[in-house]
């Protein structure tokens, strides 16, 4: 999928001290919204760093230690491991220490998980907010029926395939034929979905209770409009000074 780049966050003064506290942006949306789309959209266009909660687990496998391995087909991370990585990662590691804003990408995924994160964010002076891409199931459906992702140019095999010009099946940068995601497979993408709108309804009530900022992005519209849309969120979140900010 080709994006195309059309505004840069403008660099602007900020008003109140609470504009320069990290912001931690946690992108949340049903999987095939977008997400990633949209997170490689921020990061290339605007240079801002991205939290992969799965990337951070693979890069310290040390920090599992004594935690009992949980099956799960969709690949759950337990909550103990959840509060070990962030800590590992904005308390230890001082991640994105200096940049104004990070990305969490398809983080959280339950109302606990966002407690974690509000809590390591109070512990580090950064503050969080939601953005929420909305999109209907027939969207999502569609998208993650076409997408494909270019296992040879990894490491990030979530990231979005750009299709090469001559051949839509071939990765532009190094030709590879495209794939699927083997969670884009239909009952594994049903059975995320129905996830995510089981524990939509808890994230956003914990949002509220904590006085979290949250926003949504309709992501049914084109994707280089919703990159767009939330370019714009950001912005408002950036400069957004009071930390109870505005809610949908
Ligand atoms: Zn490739």
């Amino acid at each position: 999928m080709q994006l195309t780049a059309t505004a840069n966050l403008p660099k602007t003064s900020y008003p109140a001290d609470d504009a320069f506290r990290l912001l931690l942006a946690a992108v949340i949306g049903p999987p095939g919204a977008g997400k990633s789309t949209l997170v490689a959209d921020l990061a290339r266009i605007a240079g801002v760093p991205v939290f992969r909660l799965r990337q951070q687990v693979r890069a310290r496998p040390e920090l599992l230690a004594g935690l009992a391995p949980k099956p799960d087909p969709l690949g759950w991370i337990s909550l103990e491991a959840v509060r070990r990585v962030l800590h590992a990662v904005f308390v230890n590691g001082r991640f994105a220490f200096g940049s104004r804003v990070v990305l969490l990408d398809n983080f959280p995924g339950t109302a606990a998980q966002l407690e974690l994160l509000a809590e390591t964010a109070s512990r580090t002076n950064a503050r969080v907010a939601l953005l929420q891409l909305h999109a209907n199931t027939p969207t999502v459906v569609t998208r993650v029926a076409e997408r494909r992702v270019c296992l040879a140019c990894g490491p990030d095999q979530h990231s979005p395939a750009v299709h090469a010009d001559h051949d839509p099946e071939r990765c532009a940068f190094c030709g590879a034929a495209l794939v699927r995601r083997e969670t884009d497979a239909p009952r594994l993408h049903e059975l995320r979905l129905a996830r995510y709108l089981a524990n939509l309804p808890e994230i956003t009530e914990c949002a509220a209770e904590q006085g979290i900022p949250h926003l949504t992005v309709d992501a049914d519209a084109d994707l280089t409009e919703v990159c767009r849309a939330a370019r714009r969120a950001l912005h408002h979140l950036l400069q957004s000074a009071d930390p109870s900010g505005s809610r949908p």
